[in-house]
């Protein structure tokens, strides 16, 4: 039969283990992740293209890229 100090130990070691892991899988994302974006914060610079999808493959790709392997690709 266990002891009472033996049932605490125990609780006590398994609120430990899930301490540090919840401690160990919280920090990493915390500290590698940027700022969260404001909604009013400048957009990201760079032109913007607007994506076309091939009415044959259904791929999305801008106006001048290269059609994809289809022979009846509408880019072609
Ligand atoms: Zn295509």
């Amino acid at each position: 039969m266990m002891s009472f100090s033996k049932i605490l130990m125990t609780v006590a070691v398994g609120f430990a283990i899930w301490y540090a892991l919840r401690w160990y899988t919280r920090k990493p994302a915390r500290r590698g992740a940027p700022p969260p974006r404001r909604r009013d914060a400048p957009a990201a610079s760079g032109p913007v293209e607007d994506l076309f999808a091939c009415t044959v493959c259904g791929d999305y790709a801008p106006l001048g890229a290269a059609p994809c392997t289809r022979a009846d690709c509408p880019r072609r």
